[in-house]
């Protein structure tokens, strides 16, 4: 029987010894009496020094307190395990995570004898847990449409941005088919998937369904997902809404069309002009011919402002628009730019209320720019009536100008589109045919440049009031 005992006694010693996960045996004052190899080199403390010390001694700080409770109840024999993830401070300094599971075991008469702890270095799992993390949240927040769908098509991912394109959450696209959302699903079956299969990417325009009903176009890029042997787990989509994108592309083509025909106009007349000059000059009607080269001048200055226009649009898309501040009369330039158009038109009048007298610190030229745009389109779309009021009104910090006319004014709708590039609104009937869309766009970038606001207040049929205001203060030369 001796020998038995001892045999099973080597074997359990074995256990203790050779296994690959801490074991240790400690009193209930949480001193360790036993201590395995793998337990040793995990906090770097030999067996004789272990001894002497307490499990406190090699906890992190912060993590002493996180199993008290459940060790008291353990010491009054209330309760017989508990597991825990806490952190250890290994002899080296170097902190390490660690899963433990302590067990409690009962003398003869059930009373609390010894607390048996099994201990599982989980640094690398924990670090890799944080990663996921990362990478699974980083995923969820992208701002593109992130979806992924097992090898037969059913969804079993779609991030956070999927749901602001689609309308559908992710909760209701689980499980579903993916070309359920495609206007054309026969066009993913013979063009989407034999491509992934065969070159294990694709990526192109495709239109699909909103949750509304709604088709709408998606730039989607798509790729195999394989592992390390290169076999195919899974198919990911990267998805971008380019609705608005191809809204501006049309309004870009639409633009080319008008810009095009806006800079013949005034060549042409030129042109026919220089012939009329010409014959003049040949009967030697120099008055009248005089006349005709004004004609021609005044032509070639509409070319030069609409090519001036033009260049500013790009220098704004390239963020290179220039500010060059001085101190001026704002009175005076709201004055003189109101004579001049007022001259020009023939048919309105510009009433000019309120006053500024402290002088302002800005770009003169680029303030006269926002001021001819907003009068002369408050001309050109009040056809049917004479009048166009100009209010001026200073505070303390800003000025703001308010330009308002009787015209056909401005449906809500379109309100926030004036000032995009190339917006016109287009409507046939109380529309002037010339005009690029891009004239307000100038404007409120100017302004933004000055650090003021350019707004609108109308309502269709009713006239429409353009307001800027425009801040007191010292202004860098914006380069
Ligand atoms: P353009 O006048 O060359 O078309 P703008 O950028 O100056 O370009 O204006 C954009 C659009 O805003 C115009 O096409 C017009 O539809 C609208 N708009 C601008 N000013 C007025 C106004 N005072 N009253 C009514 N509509 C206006």
């Amino acid at each position: 029987m001796d020998e038995a005992l001892r045999e099973s006694e080597q074997r359990f010693r074995a256990i203790f010894n050779d296994a690959a996960i801490g074991i240790t045996l400690a009193d209930m004052q949480g001193h360790p009496l036993e201590v395995n190899a793998a337990f040793q080199k995990m906090v770097g403390y030999s067996r004789g020094k272990l001894r002497k010390m307490f499990f406190t001694d090699f906890t992190h700080p912060e993590d002493i307190t996180l199993d008290l409770a459940e060790y008291e109840q353990m010491k009054k024999g209330q309760l017989d395990s508990f597991s825990l993830e806490k952190r250890y401070i290994r002899k080296d300094g170097q902190g390490i995570w660690v899963h433990i599971t302590v067990s409690l075991v009962r003398g003869p008469k059930r009373e609390p004898k010894f607390t048996v702890g099994v201990i599982r270095d989980i640094t690398e799992h924990k670090r890799i847990d944080e990663e996921l993390k990362l990478y699974s949240k980083a995923v969820e927040e992208a701002p593109d449409g992130v979806q992924i769908a097992d090898l037969s098509g059913r969804i079993i991912y779609s991030n956070k941005a999927v749901e602001e394109i689609y309308g559908f959450s992710p909760q209701e696209y689980y499980g579903k088919d993916i070309n359920e959302m495609n206007a054309d699903p026969e066009f993913a079956r013979k063009v989407i998937f034999p491509a992934l299969r065969r070159e294990g990417h694709w990526s192109g325009e495709i239109m699909v369904k909103h949750k509304d009903g709604k088709v709408f176009p998606i730039w989607l890029k798509t790729a195999m997902v394989k592992d390390q042997k290169g076999k195919p787990l899974a198919m990911v989509g990267i998805i971008r809404d380019i609705t608005e994108r191809k809204i501006l592309e049309e309004r870009k083509d639409e633009f080319i069309g008008i810009a095009s025909h806006e800079l013949k106009t005034p060549i042409t007349s030129a042109k026919i002009f220089t012939q009329i000059l010409q014959k003049l000059l040949r009967q030697k009607e120099e008055k009248q011919a005089l006349g005709y080269m004004t004609r021609i001048d005044d032509q070639l200055d509409k070319l030069t402002q609409l090519i001036n226009d033009l260049l500013d649009v790009s220098r704004i898309q390239a963020g290179k628009l220039e500010l060059r501040p001085q101190v001026f009369s704002l009175a005076k330039l709201i004055r003189e730019t109101a004579r001049d158009i007022q001259a020009g038109s023939g048919s309105h009048k510009i009433l000019i209320r309120g006053k500024v007298k402290k002088r302002v610190h800005a770009d003169k030229n680029r303030i006269g720019q926002v001021l001819i745009n907003l009068l002369s389109n408050a001309i050109a779309y009040s056809p049917s009536s004479r009048r166009v009021a100009v209010k001026v009104e200073p505070n303390a910090q800003m000025v703001t100008i308010h330009v308002k006319d009787y015209g056909v004014g401005i449906a809500k709708e379109h309100q926030e589109k004036i000032f995009e590039r190339f917006y016109r609104v287009g409507d046939e009937k109380t529309q002037p045919s010339s005009g690029l869309g891009i004239g307000l766009y100038v404007a409120n970038e100017i302004i933004k440049l000055h650090e003021g606001k350019l707004w609108v207040k109308s309502e269709k049929g009713k006239g429409a009031t353009f307001s800027f205001s425009l801040p007191f203060g010292k202004r860098k030369r914006v380069k």
